[in-house]
């Protein structure tokens, strides 16, 4: 195990680059041996994968990571990092530290290059010990970017974590439920005590697995209006499903928004916090199949 995880050997490679952690970038450190285990161990990485890491730090993932993948790449937005790194990962040949914002980077390409498409190539691996500032939009970015992952396992708050694997019904669920669980199987694995870094952050952490479907978990004719529906439930959480709709889509009319709901086996009374994947799909293919959504 590296030196990474001691917190006097961090703090001495802090204090010897003059570098302070930001608040603002997020960048608590991880000092504990047996949860950098633990997360890369999660990760099923083989010596044939390739591992794309966003947000490196020191390098205390990296290093794991590096020591069975045949390649990591790592995306870190601090440039003070970098001269960092290139001291904390020297011995390691298979890694390469792109300095860049993990929002704007394009996964693929960054994997494949500039010129290879991936349809066909080996899917990579995520890891992460994720900014929390950036938690949603950049596990948005990743569902929705269109990337060639099959597995991103991550360290967030412990309570988004518990966002993405909640059920129909419960104060945690939402469209960020909705939106992970639309893209990839959830798996909580487990909590993380806020102990264990440096900086001490102010919650605690969970690791949780994300597993890219083959194909989205319900099927639906346009996947715009499947979250413009899901939103709109959402967005209006004491409105019923009928009303919170009636807003949302507002041109049409209320008689046919009735039928759908109906047909789709939902109760216009019910709450739309309420509803499962397959219930909201139901509602959009109903809604598909009128004139204006028609294509
Ligand atoms: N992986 C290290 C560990 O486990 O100790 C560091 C984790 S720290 C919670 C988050 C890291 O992400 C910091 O190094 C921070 O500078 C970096 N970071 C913050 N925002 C980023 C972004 N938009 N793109 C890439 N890296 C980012």
């Amino acid at each position: 195990m590296s030196e990474l995880t001691m917190p006097s050997q961090v703090k001495n490679l802090m204090a010897k680059y003059g570098f302070s952690c930001r608040k603002s970038l997020g960048q608590n450190f991880l000092v504990d041996a047996n949860i950098v285990n633990k997360i890369v161990g999660s990760a099923g990485i083989t010596g044939n994968d390739t591992v794309v890491e966003i947000g490196p730090g020191l390098g205390v993932l990296t290093r794991e990571a590096a020591a069975i993948a045949r390649r990591v790449v790592a995306v870190e937005i601090d440039r003070q990092l970098i001269p960092i790194l290139q001291e904390t990962l020297a011995d390691l040949e298979n890694v390469q530290v792109v300095r860049g914002d993990a929002l704007e980077t394009d996964l693929n390409r960054l994997v494949y290059g500039e010129n290879c498409s991936h349809p066909g190539s080996r899917p990579f691996i995520i890891m992460a010990n994720l900014p929390y500032y950036i938690t949603t939009p950049l596990i948005l970015h990743i569902l929705n970017g269109g990337y060639n992952f099959k597995v991103m396992v991550m360290m967030i708050q412990h309570e988004v974590a518990r966002r993405l694997g909640a059920a129909p019904g419960t104060k945690d669920y939402g469209s960020l439920t909705v939106a992970v669980n639309y893209h990839a199987g959830v798996e909580f694995l487990f909590q993380v005590s806020r102990t264990v870094f440096i900086p001490k952050p102010e919650v605690d952490s969970a690791v949780v697995r994300l597993t890219r479907r083959e194909k989205p978990a319900v099927d639906v004719p346009n996947q715009e209006l499947f979250f413009k529906v899901v939103r709109g439930s959402f967005g209006q959480r004491r409105k019923t499903i009928q009303n919170a709709l009636g807003s949302a889509f507002n041109s049409v009319d209320r008689a046919a928004l009735s039928d759908i709901l109906n047909a789709a086996g939902v109760e216009p009374g019910r709450r739309g916090e309420t509803l499962s994947l397959e219930e909201f799909a139901r509602i959009a293919r109903g809604l598909a199949g009128l004139p204006e959504y028609k294509s």
